[in-house]
């Protein structure tokens, strides 16, 4: 199944096209679709953005009771290294154990003796305790050992926690004042925020993702091109901008959005009648089977075999019919919901821009590559951007929506040229960019 090779979307159709330009298609055994056709590609992609939004929606089920637990203080994530878990009364209880000890040990020690964590991870070594160097400094910043709870889910906000402590907080302040200190820590990197788009977009000239910088001086920052002898850079702010615009030239206009997913139903059944075929043909084995195994029966009644061959055929048929009773299953169950699918994809089709803005990096990275799974190309003498890969079913979408009268110059910020992708004489011409 196509969720045992990836639920994470995006990237499963970005690994997926790596391994399609190496010649490689991904071929599900119990979803027969050939990924080396242009409809078995369009389906693949379907199916992985489904998963992919399946799992979203039950992380979002999930963290929202996630969230609500951790504002009562329970902690309901990985517990950290020092607790076990214990039920007590059906109660779920964390409790400090052996480790915790130890580790007390080492915030004691920093505070009272001035040890660097270098030195603590050598004493913790010699009573029993292996830490890492880096495991150390997470140690002595996580505010969940002195009984604080801090988690994305809570956006900044600091709980109290319901459990047993290992140390005050005044304790944790003293080893964080001597870390802070000591360390160049850990910063988030402004990067991040600044230079989305870095590796993903690439330059025209030399077809090299580009990197970012800043002008510290100003608090500038700029895309510019890893190859040195190439002059290509660029404000971050204006790029990202036009990368802005062509997610929302991209986007389903809501007014669309009630036609452009019964559009997407009937093509995705229409791309589906490929494999009805060959449904068809699983059918037509399985009752081939069944009159050979009737005419063995005959024959083995007509003393023509005997019985230890009548057995050896009906085991090796009987096999078969098995497998493809269960090929026949899993079919089935392959193509069971088109309809919730469209409908996700059409409800994400109408957010891209948002959904990138709202992303922190990681996110945006991987939407981008979604979209555009060979990134864009930055052209500095036009200031044009363009691409030659786009996801096939979002292009179907964008390019579907230009048929309905809107946006008919197709999408003017990828410098995409409507009527060279369209062949007047059908849609099928279409199809050979996915
Ligand atoms: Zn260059």
């Amino acid at each position: 199944m196509l969720d045992r090779f990836s639920r994470s979307g995006a990237n499963a159709i970005y690994i997926k096209e790596q391994l399609k330009s190496q010649g490689i298609y991904i071929q599900s055994v119990k979803q027969p679709i050939d990924g080396s056709t242009s409809s078995g590609d369009f389906q693949q992609n379907i199916h992985m953005i489904f998963l992919h939004y399946d799992n979203q929606l039950r992380k979002e089920r999930c963290m929202a009771g996630t969230r609500e637990a951790l504002m009562r203080g329970v902690w309901c994530a990985h517990k950290p290294i020092g607790y076990d878990k214990i039920v007590i009364n059906g109660e779920t209880k964390l409790v400090v154990n052996n480790d915790g000890k130890l580790l007390k040990k080492a915030f004691y020690w920093k505070v009272n003796e001035n040890l660097n964590s270098e030195q603590c991870v050598a004493r913790l070594a010699n009573l029993g305790l292996k830490v890492s160097h880096q495991k150390m400094s997470t140690i002595f910043r996580n505010p969940f050992y002195c009984g604080l709870i801090s988690h994305n889910l809570l956006e900044g906000k600091m709980v109290e926690g319901k459990r047993e402590k290992l140390i005050s907080k005044e304790v944790f302040l003293k080893v964080n004042e001597i870390q802070n200190k000591n360390s160049f820590g850990y910063k988030q990197t402004p990067e991040q925020i600044n230079i989305p788009l870095k590796v993903f977009v690439k330059c025209d000239k030399c077809g090299l993702g580009l990197t970012g910088y800043v002008v510290k001086s100003k608090n500038l920052w700029y895309y510019k091109c890893r190859n040195k002898g190439c002059c290509v850079n660029k404000a971050s702010e204006p790029l990202n901008v036009l990368f802005e615009n062509v997610l929302t030239d991209y986007s389903l206009d809501p007014e669309n959005s009630s036609l452009m997913l019964e559009l997407l139903i009937t093509e995705f059944y229409a791309r589906t009648k490929e494999n009805e075929e060959n449904l068809k043909l699983l059918k037509e084995n399985y009752q081939e089977i069944n009159r050979k195994l009737e005419r063995l029966e005959q024959r083995f009644m007509s003393e023509e075999i005997t019985k230890e061959l009548y057995l050896k055929f009906v085991e090796k048929n009987k096999e078969e019919q098995v497998k493809i009773h269960r090929d026949l299953q899993q079919f089935e169950l392959g193509t069971s919901n088109p309809e919730d699918c469209a409908q996700l994809i059409t409800s994400y089709a109408q957010d891209l821009r948002k959904i990138w803005l709202s992303g922190d990096y990681v996110q945006k990275q991987k939407l981008q590559n979604y979209l555009f799974p060979k990134g864009i190309r930055y052209c500095k003498n036009s200031g044009l951007v363009r691409t030659e890969d786009y996801n096939s079913v979002f292009l179907w979408i964008a390019l579907k929506q230009g048929d309905l009268g809107q946006k008919k110059c197709g999408i003017p910020s990828l410098n995409l040229d409507y009527a060279a992708l369209v062949d007047p004489t059908g849609i099928e011409l279409t199809f050979c960019f996915f």
